[in-house]
């Protein structure tokens, strides 16, 4: 039988990415800019609507930075971040030279909890720093609760700049992920629902940020005939050969959304029946997830065997799972930063797990799933 190796999330490719690619060496556009660039800003700026306009990047990470740049974030300031989350949320936050702040999640979205944001805003100001910035992050493609961060954040006027890295494609009361922040950033690294190999884009209504956010990732030249400097300058930049893989990954977008998806519902339906195993899902009809990563979180004392028992049963079966993000306040590097909330995160980590998501997995895959899910359960 075989047994090759079943990923978590790998790269799915259409199948006319290396044309776009071959049409940049054809035309010598094999440079950090150029007609894949501007073509796949416009593809994006057209998929998420609402006036998008797109500035593609080298990383979500490198589209973080300059968000925080963007939104005036400076050395000493204070910037609120979902615990729950990956590290490259919060990394640039360190690069500014400011202060993490980590905020619980809520149990139905598993995103940043409103309430605990509240709290953590009051007591900020009471120590005498309004924070600065409020980094929500739609975790595993499932839409955080936007109506009230949204609330929370226009009571104390702080803008949010939404991590939508893992969500492209999902939606909140039909509109896109992506585009609820003051800022948004989206990734395209090789696990996330589209790749362009590393790649990321900022997400803005304004043109002039759109503008800006392109001047300072490609080393904020001023206009002038020599090389003339008066801001710090990055090197975030798409390459017009990633951008190439990115048009072709655009093709298939939707069509991957709904294999997702349908992972997702292959899982649900198994564990239905299952006492003791939740699955992560939508909560009402106005959400939609794309179902980047299926979670589920598993209660011990009914199913009398671990999370840990489970992934190691997959590992023994060449097939990958993993625990689900480690919160940030609990990470070696950020345990000096404040922390507001309860312990739902700890408890998602504690107890959750994330399964084979891709949009590539086979029905021979599938059933190798199966085969360990019947024994183990
Ligand atoms: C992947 C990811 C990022 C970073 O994106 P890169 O393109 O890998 O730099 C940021 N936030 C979250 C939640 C992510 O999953």
């Amino acid at each position: 039988m075989n047994n090759s190796k079943i990923w978590l999330s790998s790269p799915h490719m259409g199948g006319n990415e290396q044309q776009f690619v071959n049409e940049a060496f054809e035309t010598n556009w094999v440079a950090p800019l150029g007609p894949n660039v501007t073509g796949f800003e416009t593809d994006l700026e057209a998929f998420l609507g609402s006036d998008s306009q797109i500035a593609a990047l080298s990383s979500g990470t490198a589209a973080i930075h300059l968000g925080l740049i963007l939104l005036d974030v400076q050395a000493g300031d204070e910037v609120i971040c979902q615990s729950f989350t990956f590290s490259a949320s919060a990394n640039p936050i360190l690069y500014q030279g400011a202060t993490p702040i980590f905020v619980d999640s809520e149990e139905e979205t598993w995103n940043m909890c409103p309430i605990a944001l509240e709290e953590a805003i009051i007591n900020r100001i009471e120590k005498g720093k309004k924070p600065k910035v409020i980094i929500a992050v739609h975790l595993y493609g499932m839409p955080f609760k936007v109506k009230e961060i949204r609330a929370v954040a226009n009571k104390y006027q702080i803008p949010i700049l939404e991590d939508s890295a893992e969500a492209l494609g999902s939606t909140y009361h039909g509109q896109k992920c992506g585009t609820f922040g003051d800022i948004g950033i989206l990734s395209f690294n090789g696990n996330k629902i589209i790749t362009t190999s590393g790649g990321g884009a900022l997400v803005t209504k304004s043109k002039e940020v759109k503008n800006k956010t392109v001047f300072l990732a490609t080393q904020a030249r001023d206009n002038a005939p020599h090389y003339q400097h008066s801001h710090i300058g990055y090197n975030y930049r798409l390459s017009n050969i990633s951008a190439g893989i990115g048009r072709g990954q655009m093709q298939v977008l939707e069509k991957h959304i709904g294999l997702r998806r349908s992972m997702h519902q292959f899982y649900h339906d198994y564990f239905e029946t299952i006492q003791g195993v939740t699955v992560l899902k939508e909560s009402n009809e106005n959400i939609y997830s794309n179902h980047w990563l299926s979670c589920i979180v598993i209660d011990a004392n009914v199913l009398g065997k671990t999370t840990e028992d489970l992934r190691l049963a997959l590992e023994a079966e060449n097939i990958e799972s993993r625990p689900l993000w480690k919160p940030m306040h609990l990470q070696p590097i950020f345990l000096i930063y404040p922390y507001y909330g309860k312990s739902v995160s700890e408890n998602l980590f504690a107890n959750g797990l994330c399964l084979p998501s891709g949009s590539n997995l086979s029905e021979n895959e599938r059933n190798r799933i199966l085969n360990v899910f019947n024994r183990f359960f």
